[in-house]
């Protein structure tokens, strides 16, 4: 899956600077008492649970599952079983360990206490959230009939299932169906037999029980049939609605899948977890005006009754639930073969389907290039990607079907921005990558998701560096590690594999460490091993685990058997230390101390003469007091210095060390090309002399590591090892700088802090700030030219530096945007803008209230994602609150402009320096219904909290905050986010109690020589 755009999928500073949405503001939090209280009690639960679903426990299986039934069906079932004919001797077994279990007072007698009612109030059989794993589902097959008039669902499944024990209870998942009818079919031809099956239906856990009145066989082939209804689904997952207006303004229905993580039980009932895989015929029913597409290609159709037409797809591979899909609607689609021969095609509403050529020709270079990449060819003989007009997050990666937000898809060349073109293209890659990583290989359990999402997150680098490589993506990887590191530095993290259960924790790990943490953890090891090697360690995991299910260490374990090669000896060779030996590379324990537990390192700089003192400890915010975790990684460090750009290698696997330098130098400088994932602090004048080489020729060192430098100088200031003053000295230099990254590291830097005195009273400071940032960046504003000329970076720059300058009012910028707004009126619209401007004139077109109306009815009508989005932030910065409440109210609503734009609006809004009151205002009295909508633990929800409240930095806030999110019980206060927006306030108003004065001497100091 991938994540929301304008969040991760696309690239946060294009999208976010100027609006504030970057890095979630300068999260500076503190460990609350509260909040470690919450952690460990979720911590907890997790784990026990777990370790009684893994077998952790002695004795699990059959003691368990049998003290499980019994307690299910009390005496009743166990005087059943023993009147069975004994048919096997593991039966007598079983009968043997229930008798024992039974004369066990204590541990059933504990277990009956929490014993699960029915909905029907009978006893349910089972009471854990994971599925037992006696039972096997080998084939499913389904014949779902969508009805687009009644909005309604029906459908038959039938699964072929073997059992490994003696049990006559068949646990699956099911949620939000009404079961008419089922049975269990036994034998074959003649011999056939089909008896009914009891129900049992337990919500809580989205399970049902079927009761055989006989015990199934082991080893024998069953069949179990089940026929149901449901509701097409109101929100975004499951089998759901969705709806778009044509040209002509009438409105059409379509219905579309979206089932991970835990969805695809609401649309038929099956064993809904990743590694229960099966294959999937699939027949759907619609009516003949509609087309059906899904993951396999369509056999063929037959009319089944009048106005009625059933779609037969061909068997899938074996794949799990999650990746089933089916799509009801009257797109029209593009083709194209690949070298290999794989169809691929793009589906999208007729009105747009000009717009899907660009995806089409990305996604048939980027299939050729992972089969050649993994040497697995794609093992389908199409590939489908289809764009929804209603959708969550960016994409899905469903095997065959993908399926993607309209603007993660749909490009339309004269309107699209160059950061529109970016993030399809990494869209598309990603969801193409996840047909190896995530559909052939799957991780075991969801505590593993960063197996599928790191990976895929990490191969949207690899592969558009090399298919387009005009976009220049390796730009912006490090930015990703920016923004993994913004939530792994709060007490609140976790680490990149970590135990989940329920489907509300399951969401919430489609998050920054799993994706990208995940992803920078993997470039990490990358620069370490060599290209080459890490290739190969990857092709054999691939190979060796398809149509599988792994973990963590399968991962490790095919990487630490890769040779290196000559380029490999990665080890300091010039370096002469005792401790320093190439020794035989340990994948596994050095990738365990980054994906087993949180948080990161900071490494400490200390020169003294030729001698390089490094140190590291556990980089986490909070108070100044706070113990130390213990943390220790082993930490690939990589140097640079002043007299040579040959990249130095080290293992650092201790707490200190020290290097020794052939000889002295003036500067040097760790972590080159932020390929690690650390922070560094330079001790003593280090940082003196790092900004002095910034100020003086700072293309001594490459962009990222300038951008870098930006970074940790400013993380260095929430934990007081940096002065505010040093930092902000240190970007000074960005008055000579022209590359994107560095300059937007400096934008994501410096706006949360202005954004921060925008929630307060302090305004005489907040504007002289802003004048600072816009001096600052003066020179390179001036030179930008209002055309869609240059390279994708050059153009994204634009972009982002017009808008700023409009939006904080400097004056050449605005009269020229006022110009362009007013041809663009008197044209209705119909003026072609250069499309990397377009944000900047609508901007200052949405001032006034007039202009403002203009925008709206445009909106209604554009036909281009790229253009709605523009309008639709432009809107969001009036400083009219009547409109921003309006605003929050339609989106809401979801007519005329969609429900899936709400959290982008709701966190544009939460940035207004108006409307954060008003946006915060309509979270608190709307919480119920968007978490209906949204689901509680997905990526919306957190981009919604963390959008109207992590910008708070007072005391009065924070109370409020606290006590809404904990007056939510059981529907939102155990939730991760809502511990990191508590840590982030807390470590708001530290850091503006200590900095803020600083920062007023500051500017006054400064503002001669700048100004
Ligand atoms: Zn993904």
């Amino acid at each position: 899956m991938s994540a929301r755009p304008h969040y991760r999928a696309s690239p946060s500073p294009a999208t976010a600077s100027a609006w504030g949405a970057p890095a979630p503001a300068q999260a500076r939090p503190r460990a609350l008492r509260f909040c470690v209280q919450l952690r460990l009690h979720f911590h907890f639960r997790s784990r026990v649970a777990k370790a009684g679903s893994s077998g952790v426990v002695p004795e699990p299986q059959p003691a368990d599952l049998l003290c499980g039934e019994a307690r299910g069906s009390s005496s009743k079932m166990i005087s059943l079983s023993i009147k069975r004919p004994l048919v096997t001797m593991s039966f007598l077994l079983s009968s043997l360990l229930m008798l024992l279990t039974v004369a066990t007072p204590s541990w059933c007698q504990r277990s009956e206490t929490t014993s699960p009612k029915a909905s029907n109030r009978a006893p349910f059989p089972w009471n854990k959230m994971r599925l037992p794993e006696h039972i096997t589902p080998v084939h499913y097959d389904l014949v779902i009939h969508a009805n687009l008039t009644t909005l309604t669902f029906g459908g038959t499944t039938e699964i072929e299932i073997t059992a490994s024990k003696l049990t006559s209870t068949i646990v699956l998942h099911s949620h939000h169906l009404q079961i008419s009818k089922a049975a269990l079919r036994k034998g074959a031809g003649e011999r056939q037999s089909e008896e009914p099956l009891r129900v049992l239906e337990y919500p809580p856990q989205e399970q049902i029980a079927l009761l055989a009145p006989e015990p199934l066989v082991v080893g024998l082939p069953y069949t179990i049939v089940i026929d149901y209804a449901g509701n097409l689904s109101e929100s975004f997952h499951g089998f759901y609605k969705s709806t778009y207006r044509t040209k002509e303004g009438e409105v059409r229905i379509l219905a579309s899948t979206q089932f991970e993580p835990t969805a695809a039980r609401m649309a038929f009932p099956c064993f809904d977890e990743p590694a229960f895989k099966a294959s999937f015929s699939i027949k759907i029913r619609r009516e003949p005006r509609h087309l059906a597409i899904s993951n396999m290609p369509l056999v063929k159709s037959v009319t089944v009754a009048e106005g009625l037409v059933e779609d037969h797809f061909d068997v899938t591979v074996k794949m799990s639930t999650y990746l089933v899909a089916f799509i009801v609607s009257d797109f029209k689609s593009v083709s194209k073969m690949t070298k290999s021969g794989v169809k691929v095609s793009v589906y999208a509403v007729p009105d747009k389907i000009n717009q899907a050529d660009y995806a089409l020709d990305a996604a048939v270079t980027l299939l050729e290039f992972y089969e050649d990449y993994f040497s697995i060819p794609y093992p389908l003989s199409k590939q489908d990607l289809a764009a929804i007009p209603d959708f969550q997050s960016g994409a899905m990666e469903n095997w065959g079907l993908t399926t993607y937000r309209e603007s993660s898809l749909l490009f339309d060349a004269e309107k699209s921005s160059a950061s529109s073109k970016l993030g399809i293209t990494m869209t598309v890659s990603h969801e193409l990558a996840h047909q190896w990583f995530g559909n052939l290989v799957t991780m075991e359990w969801w505590n593993d998701l960063w197996l599928n999402e790191g990976f895929a997150k990490f191969m949207e680098f690899v592969s558009v560096s090399v298919t387009h490589p005009e976009l220049k993506v390796e730009d912006y990887f490090f930015d990703k590690c920016f923004n993994a590191m913004e939530v792994d530095a709060l007490n609140s993290s976790h680490p990149v594999s970590t135990p989940v259960e329920n489907p509300a924790q399951i969401r919430e790990i489609f998050d920054e460490v799993s994706y990208e943490k995940g992803a920078c953890i993997l470039n990490m090891l990358r620069d370490y091993l060599g290209a080459d090697a890490f290739k190969s360690g990857i092709v054999k995991y691939l190979q060796k685990y398809s149509y599988k299910n792994t973990k963590n260490e399968d991962l490790w374990n095919s990487m630490a058997s890769v040779k290196l090669g000559p380029s490999g000896s990665r080890i300091c060779l010039f370096l002469i230390h005792q401790h320093w030996r190439q020794e035989g590379l340990d994948v596994k324990t050095m990738m365990n101390t980054w994906t087993l537990q949180k948080g990161f390192p900071l490494i400490t700089i200390t020169v003294r003469g030729r001698n390089v003192h490094v140190k590291q400890e556990h980089y986490v915010k909070g108070p100044d007091d706070a113990p130390e975790t213990g943390y220790l990684w082993h930490v690939p460090l990589t140097f640079i210095t002043s007299n040579s750009d040959s990249v130095q290698r080290f293992l650092l696997k201790t707490r200190t060390d020290v290097l020794i330098l052939p000889e002295e130098v003036e500067w040097i400088k760790f972590n080159v090309g932020m390929n690690g994932y650390y922070i560094v602090h330079y001790e003593d004048d280090g940082w003196d002399s790092l900004t002095g080489l910034l100020k003086g020729t700072h293309t001594a060192i490459s962009s990222s590591d300038r951008a870098s430098l930006i970074n940790s100088a400013f993380q260095l200031v929430s934990i007081g090892k940096l002065s505010i003053e040093k930092a902000l000295d240190l970007s000074l230099y960005l008055k000579h700088e022209t590359e994107i990254m560095p300059v937007f590291q400096g934008l994501n830097e410096l706006i949360p802090m202005y954004q921060l005195m925008e929630k307060r009273d302090v305004n005489e400071v907040e504007t002289q700030f802003k004048a600072f940032l816009i001096g600052l960046l003066r020179d390179l504003i001036d030179k930008q030219t209002w055309t869609d000329e240059g390279s994708i970076s050059e153009r994204m720059l634009r972009s982002q530096l017009l808008l700023l300058a409009c939006v904080r009012k400097y004056q050449p910028c605005v009269q020229k945007a006022e110009g362009y707004f007013r041809r663009w009126q008197e044209a209705n619209g119909n003026l072609s803008l250069p499309s990397d401007v377009t944000l900047a004139v609508f901007a200052v077109g949405a001032q006034n209230p007039e202009g403002w109306d203009f925008l709206y009815s445009k909106y209604q009508s554009s036909l281009s994602s790229t253009e709605k989005n523009q309008i639709e932030l432009a809107l969001c910065i009036t400083h009219n609150k009547e409109k921003l409440q309006w605003l929050l109210e339609q989106s809401f609503k979801g007519d005329t402009i969609k429900t899936q734009e709400f959290p982008s609006i709701l966190r544009a809004i939460g940035r207004n320096p108006v409307g954060y009151p008003l946006a915060w205002q309509f979270l608190r009295e709307n919480w119920n219904k968007l978490v209906q909508k949204f689901e509680l633990g997905s990526d919306s929800i957190t981009y919604m909290v963390m959008g109207t409240t992590n910008q708070f930095s007072t005391r009065a806030r924070l109370e409020e905050v606290k006590e809404f999110f904990s007056s939510l019980k059981e529907n939102g206060s155990q939730l991760r986010c809502v511990q990191e927006t508590i840590e982030t306030i807390e470590e708001n108003i530290r850091w503006m109690d200590k900095n803020f004065d600083k920062i007023r001497v500051w500017l006054q100091n400064e503002k001669l020589e700048l100004l």
